[in-house]
């Protein structure tokens, strides 16, 4: 659910933070605590059933991927999904409040609590086909990578755990969530960190988002978006001519955007995507709006942005009502927040993303560092450490009706070793 926020509120929100508070210290390097789990009993015995399991999680990619879940209507994968967390053995398995389908791996204790959270919506409107097409190994079907593949990888690791019978220290938290995509704006994790039931546990957080599994994302790219509607009296373009105009102090305002200077590093980029309004070529318009993007590697860039931005309005605002009758009225401006993405970054030497690098470097994958817009950015902001790590698998074509994923046995299986790997290490195995 997107809620509006009167956008001259927005400026005193709070933007932070660079995560400094890491969790405490392990004994062990990440790069002895991943051997470890490598060279176990528990990791031979997981590594054998996620072989013999290849074909289970193909069928669970095809029927999760045949169930629809555009943006706000999750409900029936979420429904088929939380009784397939059901059947994995989890505890506490629920949909909550959001939406989201989450159940718990308990640990031996000891440990703070771990999200592992793979997003259910796809940004395909309803009506859309989803009907998997095969052709060998090469599935294709919208949303079928993005982030499909990333649920049914996340059961596949879950069964390989509980096969092998894996003890971890901490909790672990699985969860389908909703609203990663676009105007969905994070709400299935905003609601578990800020208002779920778990939202004082989860102490790290592991989303699994994108292709690569060398790709570690640990920054969040923050974004804003508003939608202006400027009001003003209106009336006859002749007959009432001199007052003011909210076309007028809109062009103006967009004039001073556009003009705005913006770092080129760290990546700051506004956008103005749709204006409208007005209802006859002889009115002068009662109302126009106009919806705005501003996004930015840095929270204090995004911050910055956001200010100018919220003070040109107003200047554009003054200045239409300065230089035109207001006889009839002023012309106002509401900036309506729309979409909140917060900010934020996992250091490099954070121990979460040092075990992720270990566990990369031990199946000889080419590491990558990236920054980007995952559901990581709300823990990131908070200050709870958080990777987004790949699902695996070639692919393509990500949010287009065409796009793929290449479900080949072989990378298949390592795909779900290699997570599995990274959420035994984070999770701690006594
Ligand atoms: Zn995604």
């Amino acid at each position: 659910m997107s809620r509006s926020i009167s956008g001259w509120r927005v400026l005193s929100l709070a933007f932070c933070c660079v995560v400094t508070a890491a969790v405490s210290p392990r004994a062990q390097a990440p790069d002895s605590v991943v051997q470890r789990i490598r060279a176990s009993t528990q990791y031979a015995q997981a590594s054998a059933f996620i072989e013999t399991d290849y074909d289970r999680f193909v069928n669970e990619l095809i029927a999760l991927t045949e169930i629809p879940a555009p943006q706000f209507k999750e409900q029936a994968r979420a429904k088929a999904y939380v009784e397939m967390l059901r059947q994995q053995g989890l505890v506490d398995v629920e949909i909550d409040a959001e939406g989201n389908a989450l159940g718990v791996r308990k640990g031996t204790g000891g440990g703070p609590m771990v999200a592992v959270v793979a997003h259910l919506d796809t940004v395909f409107p309803d009506g859309t086909d989803v009907k998997v097409k095969r052709q060998g190994t090469r599935f294709a079907a919208p949303g079928i990578g993005d982030n499909t593949r990333g649920i049914a990888l996340m059961l596949a690791v879950i069964r390989a755990v509980q096969a092998a019978k894996f003890q971890t220290t901490s909790d672990v938290l699985f969860v389908g969530n909703v609203g990663e995509e676009g105007e969905g704006d994070l709400r299935g994790v905003k609601f578990l960190l800020r208002q779920g039931k778990y939202k004082d546990r989860i102490k790290q957080f592991i989303a699994i988002d994108g292709g690569e599994q060398g790709n570690i994302t640990r920054g969040g790219v923050g974004s804003l978006r508003y939608r202006v509607i400027f009001k003003g009296p209106g009336g006859h373009s002749y007959g009432a001519f001199g007052l003011v105009n909210p076309a007028f102090a809109m062009g103006s305002a967009i004039a001073k955007f556009s003009r705005l200077n913006v770092p080129i590093e760290p990546r700051t980029t506004f956008n103005i995507g749709v204006v409208r309004g007005g209802t006859s070529v002889n009115s002068i318009p009662a109302e126009v709006s106009m919806d705005v993007d501003m996004r930015s590697e840095s929270c204090a860039e995004l911050k910055k942005v956001n200010e100018a931005f919220l003070a040109l309005v107003k200047h554009a605002v003054d200045e239409e009502n300065g230089v035109r009758s207001t006889r009839e009225g002023k012309i106002e401006a509401d900036p309506k927040l729309i979409g909140d993405r917060p900010c934020g970054e996992t250091p490099a030497s954070s121990p979460i993303v040092q075990t992720a690098t270990a566990v990369v470097k031990a199946f000889g994958l080419t590491l990558n560092y990236s920054i980007s817009s995952t559901d990581s950015n709300v823990p990131m902001n908070m200050g709870i450490p958080a990777v987004t790590i790949g699902r695996g698998g070639p692919g393509g074509r990500a949010h287009a009706p065409d796009e793929w994923t290449d479900v080949d046995r072989k990378g298949s299986v390592e795909a779900v070793k290699v997570a599995m790997t990274v959420i035994l290490a984070v999770a701690g195995v006594p």
